[in-house]
């Protein structure tokens, strides 16, 4: 600092330099600093504003002022450089001694807990029930082999079912992603002697146009009985046990109509009287019966497709789409939501 001078000059920048250092002793973080940088050395600061002034005085006032201007820019330049170290130094400090208190056993509030997927919910139930019921669970491959997904249930080459069945081929030769769950029954009666009672749960794919209520991928329910003497009187009584306990309805009725599956013989589907209202309501569009699935007798071509013989044993089969009761059960107006992965939609179950 040069010797000061007791000029009226010289007293003025005395205090602006008392002044920039009593301030820059209260800066707290860069933000602060920058703008009390503007303020003293900016361009239109106050260093600024003497420089100006300098040019009216006399000659001889300039050669004193002059260089006492540019020590003072040089000292506060100097200064607000050593303020910003400090701070840059004690940001690493507060992180360093943040990263040291790191608990790992501390609790997070108000994190994100996973729940079940609907599907699984259903599934659990339906599989509680029909082991309740004495039935097996099994399961089979999504990618199935022709000869099982088609053949064995009674589905030949050139059969026209297999068009009704919008099928995907894999590039692989005879094989696909299945296009029902009853490929997984013609494995457990071709694994097993009977009397067998089985069940099994599963995605299926259809090459199908998506929308609300229809998409390539869905889930379907299989339920299997054979042993000797087994009625269509057996699959009413089975079936209508089965739904009663999944609505949880006492009163639930069952209601047939005839149908072709090429699998069963007869074939049969089923209707499910509304357990949601008693006089109509949305769910039943009004009709107060709701559609459930297919079923039948096991056609004897199936049976003996599997290694059992029709002359002794016969059995039904009824199936459904799990998909469609999952959206029944909870009232979800979109099948696409069901594997759009939307947190939202998620969080309700
Ligand atoms: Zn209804």
């Amino acid at each position: 600092m040069s010797p000061i001078n007791h000029s009226l000059q010289q007293t003025r920048l005395q205090e602006t330099l008392t002044n920039a250092f009593e301030r820059l002793a209260r800066i707290k973080n860069q933000t602060e600093l920058e703008a009390l940088r503007a303020e003293f050395i900016g361009r239109q600061g106050v260093l600024a504003r003497l420089m100006d002034e300098l040019k009216t005085l006399s000659l001889e006032e300039k050669r004193v002022q002059g260089p006492a201007l540019n020590e003072l820019k040089k000292t506060l330049t100097e200064a607000f450089t050593a303020k910003e170290v400090e701070l840059l130094q004690q940001l690493l400090e507060q992180k360093a001694a943040r990263a040291s208190s790191f608990d790992v056993t501390a609790y997070r509030p108000g994190s994100l807990q996973g729940s079940l997927h609907p599907a699984s919910h259903i599934i659990e139930e339906v599989e509680n029930i029909l082991i309740s019921m004495g039935y097996e669970i099994i399961d089979g491959p999504e990618i199935e082999r022709e000869e099982i997904n088609f053949e064995a249930l009674n589905i030949p080459k050139n059969h026209p079912a297999r068009d009704l069945q919008d099928t995907f081929w894999l590039t692989i030769p005879h094989l696909l992603p299945r296009t029902h769950t009853s490929s997984v029954q013609i494995r457990g009666m071709q694994q097993r002697q009977p009397p067998l009672a089985l069940a099994t749960t599963g995605r299926c794919y259809r090459q199908e146009a998506t929308d609300a209520s229809h998409d390539f991928v869905f889930m379907q329910c299989e339920i299997l009985l054979v042993d000797k003497k087994i009625s269509l009187a057996n699959l009413f009584a089975t079936a209508k046990l089965f739904l009663q306990g999944l609505f949880k309805q006492e009163k639930l009725e069952l209601r047939i109509r005839p149908s072709y599956f090429p699998f069963v013989e007869p074939g049969l589907e089923m209707d499910m009287s509304c357990p949601f209202c008693s006089t109509g309501c949305s769910v039943c569009k009004k009709s107060r019966w709701i559609e459930i699935g297919g079923a039948g007798l096991i056609h004897p071509h199936v049976l003996k497709a599997s290694g059992i013989n029709p002359e002794e044993y016969s059995g039904f089969a009824f199936g459904f789409g799990l998909t469609r009761l999952i959206m029944l059960k909870y009232g979800i107006d979109d099948i696409r939501h069901l594997h759009s992965s939307k947190v939202d939609f998620l969080k309700q179950f």
